[in-house]
Formats: structure tokens, sequence, C-alpha cells
């Protein structure tokens, strides 16, 4: 099968699961499982974070973030295409009593401008303006990015108007590797960044949230209570090590197979637009309604997968367990659609 549902489909290898079953372990709820705490040391370092925090999944790792930055009446600004506003099962308001302001965004993406519009001014019967969060890659954008020239006047704007900024960073190396920009600078620019390791980068759990000591005190406290703090996790964190040692790099050649997929498909008839395509994501909309299924299953009889992923459209995310060989098979499957 050739699985392009998620980045999140990927096994690990042979040489990941035998670093798994070296990894040094002890009682992470007592903060003292060595792979835990490496791997924790390696992404604060890197991201220039005082602190970092392993979680189970990207989205306990957001919703800690939300917790910790925000009270209740609070609301949270976001782009409307936003993971934590579409696909965290509604958690801002279960877990943080928050609101939630929306933003029609260009791909997944905010502007200063647009946020600037829709702070709130301090009135009884407004909820407070507290949080921005951004997402970097966008993955509902189509697998667009923020360059640090447009964060930057955000951050400046959070900064003045006393808001935090937090980024929802799940494939963030898909994005570091295409625009070459330095770990600590992003850094430099958010409070707190959520990063997943699950995605493109091939470990079968795991994420980060990164921010300052203080910050990531009390997320743990948070993490404890939502079941979160995990044993002798470092089984774990390991694969997570390796992933980040030996897959970085190589998310290159998943954003290059999107873009000649994306390529390929806008010279289709039965495709009418293709979201730009910017790392590992393609998201495209097809001509009718019916053809969305009428392809999907096209593709599934020559043992491609994929996922109908809103009105009208199809995605494609690539990654590690795509391989070379395989994309001929897709091409020539695309082409062979007749609707
Ligand atoms: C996958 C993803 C997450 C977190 O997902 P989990 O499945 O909970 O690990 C968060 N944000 C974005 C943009 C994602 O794509």
């Amino acid at each position: 099968m050739i699985n392009l549902i998620s980045d999140t489909v990927t096994k690990p290898c042979d040489k990941m699961l035998r670093a798994m079953m070296k990894a040094e372990v002890g009682d992470d709820v007592f903060q003292s499982d060595p792979s835990v705490n490496k791997l924790q040391h390696m992404l604060s370092e890197m991201f220039g974070k005082e602190a970092a925090l392993f979680c189970p999944s990207g989205t306990m790792a957001n919703q800690l973030a939300i917790k910790v930055h925000t009270n209740p009446l609070d609301e949270i600004i976001c782009d409307h295409y936003s993971h934590v506003y579409q696909y965290e099962t509604g958690g801002y308001a279960f877990n943080s009593g928050v609101a939630i302001k929306t933003i029609v965004g260009h791909n997944g993406k905010i502007t200063k401008g647009q946020i600037d519009e829709v702070i709130n001014p301090d009135y009884d019967w407004l909820p407070n303006s507290r949080l921005v969060v951004l997402e970097n890659s966008c993955n509902k954008g189509g697998g667009s990015y923020y360059t640090l020239e447009e964060i930057t006047p955000i951050t400046k704007l959070c900064k003045e108007k006393e808001l935090k900024l937090h980024l929802d960073g799940a494939r963030l190396f898909n994005v570091l590797v295409e625009t070459n920009e330095k770990p600590v600078d992003i850094g430099d620019h958010f409070d707190s960044l959520s990063i997943c390791i699950s995605k493109g980068l091939g470990a079968p759990i795991g994420s980060l949230l990164l921010g300052s000591k203080e910050f990531i005190k009390k997320a743990r406290k948070f993490r404890k209570v939502l079941g979160g703090g995990m044993r002798q996790v470092g089984y774990l964190a390991e694969a997570c090590i390796y992933a980040l040692e030996n897959n970085v790099e190589r998310l290159k050649i998943d954003n290059s197979r999107a873009k000649t997929t994306g390529d390929f498909l806008s010279r289709l008839s039965y495709v009418d637009h293709v979201r730009p395509v910017q790392t590992n994501i393609v998201i495209f909309e097809v001509k009718q309604d019916n053809l969305v299924e009428k392809l999907l299953s096209h593709l599934e009889k020559d043992q491609i997968l994929a996922t109908k992923f809103g009105h009208n459209a199809i995605r494609f995310v690539f990654h590690l367990d795509i391989k070379k060989e395989m994309m001929p098979k897709i091409l020539s499957s695309l082409k062979s659609f007749i609707p």
C-alpha cells in the first residue's frame, strides 16, 4: 500500500527500533528518565528556550499551552483553518474555558493587521484577547508556511498588546529545511512552541512543548492531571532522538515529491485547483463534487490511499515511507483516472 493519508502513518524502521530497545530509562514523573531529559534538553537548546516537556501527542502539547497562557473568559485568536480550532475536539473550551476568534487568512496564514483588527477592547461584555496561535506549516492551508519576516510584525504586535504568542509547529521541520532559518530565531519569536516528532520525522509517538521554565513547570502539572505523566517513557523519547538525528534533512525529499505531484495534478483536466505546495502536503479540489469519492476509489484500486479533505478536496501527505519507486505509480494512477 502507498499510504498518503497522513505523515502520522509512518512505522519505526529497524534502526529506530534498535535504538529504542537500548534506551536508558527511568521514571519520568520523577523527572528521572535520562532519555526523556536528553530529548527535552536537545530541543530546548535547539530552539533557544529554557525548558521543554515531552507529551504523548501534539494535541496535548497545544492544549497545555492554551491552558497555561489563558484564564477562563479569555479569547484565543487564530486562523479559521487552525488545528487548535478544527481538530482538537473543541478542547480550548473544554480544558480552558476560553472563547476563540477565527480569522479568514490566506491559505491558513494571518497577518499582523488582521490580528490587530480583532483584539477586543476591555469591556465587561467581551472576552479578554489573550493568546494568538500561529500554525507553521499550516496543515489545512495545504502545507503553506510563514517566513520569519512575516512572523516578526506579529511578534511585535503581541508584545505591544500584551498577548501571548504560541506556535503550533507540528511540522515545523518541514518548513525549516525549506527556509534554512535557524531554530533559535524561530524560538525567539514565540512564548511557546509545540513540535511533533510523530509526523514526517517518523517516530511512533511524541511531541514536545517548549517555553520558559515557569511555563513548563505549570504545563507539567496540567500534563499530570490529564493523565499524561508517563513512567519509563524513555523508550519513546529515544525514537524521537533517533528521528531528530537521522530524519530531518530528508524532509526535503518529501517536500520535493509533494511539489512534483502538485505540478502534475495542476495539468490534469479533472483538477480544478491545487493549493500552492510549499512543503509535504498537497491539497487539491476536483471539478465536481462526486469526483472525490470516485478518484479515491480509483486510487485505492491501485493500492494508493488518500483522504477527502473538506468540500470537494483531497489531501496527499508525503513522508518517509513513500519511496522513490512509488512516485511513478502515484502519477500514473492519477493520469489514468477517467472522470
Ligand atoms: C498533527 C497535528 C497536531 C497534533 O496532532 P496529534 O495527532 O495530537 O499529535 C497539531 N497541529 C497540527 C497542525 C497537526 O498537523
